[in-house]
């Protein structure tokens, strides 16, 4: 069968679609209908070995273009890419199930972040001469040089713009792994590059599972792994690098904690409980999950939570009326409603939700699930479920909030909400973790994201990206 939008039998490598080494094939399952929709190929090593090849090949020729002249291909990346942003948005709901209003937003974030690390290309200086204590110092900044940029399947566009971006605009080229479940929308991507003019080899794509991602992390030409994905994952992947000191950074799980202060206003928290505390039906990495309540508004709180997100209209993902959609797969519906039997046995009281809806008699889909009666050792309390439930855990005092949010093996998330903003950012400098919200969802792509902890190590965005994919040399002399 010929190559359309929905099967796929080449990869990406050196700006052509060749066809993939093995005719091993993943099938992919629309999460809302439980139908098989469409195919990529299974990517090998030796899919691997040609795509890394390639970019070797166009290692030197980008590093050496002028970084503004980088700048202009990230530009033509993020118009050529912003023609594709409703195809690319059907495309994830499709493969993924994120309802399609959230799928757009998205997708729409991407052009932005392309233009942002174009800037950071225009003002990239490569080199410097200083005075330093014994002469004077040339300092060079130089590409690392190959990167693997290893995603996940619940916003891969936007985590693939977050590796590649900083990585193009430093000069490096780049090997892009999707997730088995979201591989079609990065052949849309690789359309968008050869449109947008990249030189043959900067930009390649393997699709394929945990196989293909570890045949990248070991390839000895490959320099540097970006990864965002599972704390397994991250932890398998970061001592692979650690054997050959490849350069890694690792965006991983969250079990973050949102603290509503004593003054909270209920109301002013409502467009919070879908946007911070369960984003993509709860497939969010910095999701809070773990929401911590004054002990005198204990009931008041989780009857809020409760009634705002039985609300929120639930449903196929293609409908613009819905913001809770199926989860992602089977695997995932089995690990949540597992969560769910493991709340009831550990002693938690289900609010609201608690199993399947029972309107649906396909899809992978979950009832959102508020947890009462919670306490901070409990597993629903410690682990990642990554599903549309939250748990809630009563304080006394602030100390004891902090006490609660930081008693945590992750650090990727959190969130304050007062009425009082200093109040609010007093208790938010306590908190371990890389980002903390104050009343707020968004974090901005011009500051620095990322975990503390199981939650990963390294930082995306900000004005600082293109440093995990730098290095730094001395010429130190005499004059
Ligand atoms: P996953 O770790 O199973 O897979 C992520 C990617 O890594 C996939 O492309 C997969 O094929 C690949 N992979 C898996 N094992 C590998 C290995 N040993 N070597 C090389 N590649 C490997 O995670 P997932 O189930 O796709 O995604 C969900 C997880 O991602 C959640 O835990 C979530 O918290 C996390 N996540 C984190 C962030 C963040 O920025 N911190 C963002 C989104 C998702």
């Amino acid at each position: 069968m010929a190559d359309d939008l929905y099967h796929r039998s080449t990869l990406f490598i050196d700006n052509e679609l060749v066809p993939a080494h093995s005719s091993a094939r993943i099938d992919l399952i629309n999460p809302a209908t439980e139908e098989v929709f469409g195919q990529t190929p299974d990517g090998d090593a030796t899919d691997v070995d040609a795509a890394v090849r390639a970019a070797a090949a166009a290692l030197p020729a980008w590093s050496a273009l002028a970084p503004a002249e980088r700048g202009d291909r990230l530009r033509a990346l993020a118009d050529a890419f912003e023609k594709r942003l409703d195809a690319v948005a059907e495309l994830v709901s499709t493969e993924n199930g994120t309802p399609i209003g959230l799928a757009k937003a998205m997708q729409t974030m991407v052009p932005a972040n392309y233009r942002y690390f174009a800037g950071l290309a225009d003002d990239f200086v490569p080199e410097e001469t200083r005075t330093t204590m014994t002469g004077d110092a040339v300092i060079t900044r130089e590409p690392v040089g190959i990167v693997g940029a290893i995603v996940p399947w619940n916003g891969p566009q936007p985590l693939i713009a977050w590796k590649i971006g900083p990585a193009l605009a430093a000069g490096c080229t780049v090997v892009i792994k999707p997730a088995a479940e979201t591989g079609l929308d990065a052949y849309l991507l690789a359309e968008a590059a050869v449109e947008a003019g990249f030189p043959a080899g900067v930009i390649n794509v393997v699709t394929g599972g945990r196989e293909t991602g570890a045949a990248l992390v070991e390839h000895p030409m490959v320099a540097k792994i970006a990864f965002t994905g599972s704390t397994a994952a991250g932890r398998a992947i970061a001592e692979r690098c650690a054997r050959d000191f490849k350069h890694v950074t690792l965006e991983l799980g969250g079990k973050s904690a949102g603290i509503l202060l004593d003054d909270v206003v209920l109301d002013d928290f409502a467009p919070f409980v879908m946007s911070a505390c369960t984003p993509n039906t709860g497939q969010t990495c910095r999701a809070l999950t773990r929401i911590l309540a004054p002990r005198e508004r204990y009931e008041e709180v989780t009857g809020f939570l409760a009634e705002t997100m039985r609300n929120i209209p639930l449903g196929e993902p293609g409908d613009p009326k819905n913001f809770y959609g199926p989860l992602v797969n089977k695997a995932q519906y089995d690990r949540v409603t597992g969560y769910l039997e493991l709340g009831r046995q550990e002693g938690a009281r289900v609010v609201t939700g608690g199993g399947r809806p029972s309107d649906f008699d396909r899809g992978y889909y979950v009832e959102p699930t508020v947890f009462a009666d919670v306490t901070n050792d409990m597993r629903i309390a410690r682990e990642e479920i990554f599903g549309p439930v939250v748990v809630v855990i009563p304080y006394d005092t602030i100390d004891e909030a902090v006490e609660i949010a930081n008693d945590s093996d992750y650090g990727l998330g959190g969130g304050v909400f007062s009425p009082d903003v200093e109040k609010a950012t007093a208790v938010a400098r306590r908190i371990v973790s890389g980002t903390v919200g104050v009343n707020s969802a968004s974090f901005p792509m011009d500051a620095p994201f990322g975990g503390v902890k199981n939650s990963g190590m390294g930082r995306e965005l900000g004005p600082n990206a293109l440093d995990p994919y730098l290095e730094y040399k001395t010429i130190f002399r005499a004059v």
